[in-house]
């Protein structure tokens, strides 16, 4: 029996990308052995590399001047590495701030050069509600680049319109909010996502760049540290993540299954009108503290009427077959992770769960 998975990250997969995985574990297209054990210089592993990066490219409808990048070291690794290739000694960035990953990601930058913040919609508590609007922010044209985070996975908030950063160059961490719904990546000049979130296991983070942003990036740093070298290697510059990419690969190949983007945004939705609806029905037992216009479709925070209450919620839940519902450590209360994998269905069953909860102790 497999529980409904309502984890942050890593988050659950589609079944069929699991199935496909397990009945090709032992022997991989006939090879004898699996995936992870072939050479990344070989044809199977090679094709497979390809495959994944030519389904991202079909899904995203992503364009000649952008390339695809498959890196390790998550998100994390990227708030200093950005920096780290596109930020001289000196020069400066704007950073839009809207959460704990913002700070995390200028904090990296801060070692680097002398960041900016261009907008912030930190309250008096140290909190997140909501995102800036493009009014409230203060850019730099002269800034290398701006950086921002497009959906914020531990308060709950998300863009629903991308900032606008004129000609400088857009810098965005996707992490949790990469291929839920169609996207023109020709507005961004590097979007990165770990895999984790919405498209795979841990392990492999994606990430799509605009060639001519990659080619302005700093020489004097090593090699291995240089966007530049991977994208001139297709990723192959050294060993990749090759099991992560197999089933990222599977997880892509389910999503075109399920009409591409179009399909995954129609799906998803749904899924945040059936928990907002229920939350925005039932405000006499539970909060929730996101600014409606900043509401987020893959991470949906509330709170019970007390913090016993909520540790009672998520004990419940799990008894009924649901997991990964307690609240990030900085925020608490409840957090609902809806990402791609989580279904129509285990939304209406969480939703049945929370009403009877609010009846039975409210
Ligand atoms: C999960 C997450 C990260 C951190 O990712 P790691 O792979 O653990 O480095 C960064 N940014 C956002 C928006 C995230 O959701």
């Amino acid at each position: 029996m497999r529980v409904i998975n309502f984890s942050a990250g890593p988050a659950g997969l589609p079944l069929p990308a699991l199935e496909k995985a397990r009945d090709e574990l032992l022997d991989y297209a006939g090879t004898g052995m699996s995936i992870m054990e072939q050479s990344h210089r070989d044809k199977p592993y090679e094709a497979v590399h390809r495959d994944a990066i030519e389904r991202l490219t079909r899904l995203l409808g992503i364009p000649d001047t952008h390339t695809v990048l498959f890196l390790t070291g998550g998100a994390s690794a990227q708030f200093a590495l950005i920096p780290m290739n596109f930020l001289s000694a000196g020069q400066s960035a704007d950073y839009v701030m809207t959460g704990v990953w913002s700070e995390k990601a200028l904090d990296e930058a801060k070692l680097l050069g002398t960041p900016r913040i261009a907008a912030t919609t930190v309250n008096a508590d140290g909190k997140y509600t909501r995102v800036p609007t493009q009014a409230e922010l203060q850019l730099d044209p002269g800034a290398a680049y701006v950086h921002s985070t497009s959906n914020n996975t531990i308060y709950g908030t998300q863009f629903h319109t991308m900032i606008d950063t004129g000609s400088v160059p857009h810098v965005c961490d996707m992490s949790s909010d990469f291929m839920w719904r169609p996207l023109d990546v020709r507005k961004f000049d590097f979007i990165y996502a770990g895999a984790q979130k919405n498209l795979g296991p841990s392990g492999v983070l994606v990430a799509i760049a605009r060639k001519e942003f990659l080619a302005r990036g700093r020489k004097d740093i090593p090699k291995i540290f240089r966007y530049a070298t991977h994208a001139e290697a297709d990723s192959l510059y050294n060993t990749p993540p090759t099991l992560a990419i197999y089933l990222v690969r599977n997880v892509l190949e389910w999503m075109e299954g399920q009409g591409g983007l179009p399909g995954m945004e129609k799906r998803n939705t749904r899924k945040a009108e059936l928990l907002y609806g229920a939350l925005d029905r039932l405000t006499g037992f539970y909060t929730a503290p996101v600014e409606k216009a900043s509401r987020s479709v893959m991470n949906i925070v509330f709170r019970t009427p007390s913090e016993a209450l909520d540790a009672v919620f998520v004990t419940e839940s799990k008894k009924a077959g649901m997991i990964g519902l307690k609240g990030h450590r900085t925020a608490g209360g409840i957090r609902v992770s809806a990402y791609n994998a989580v279904s129509v269905q285990d939304i209406e069953t969480l939703v049945s769960f929370m009403e009877q909860f609010a009846k039975s102790h409210g």
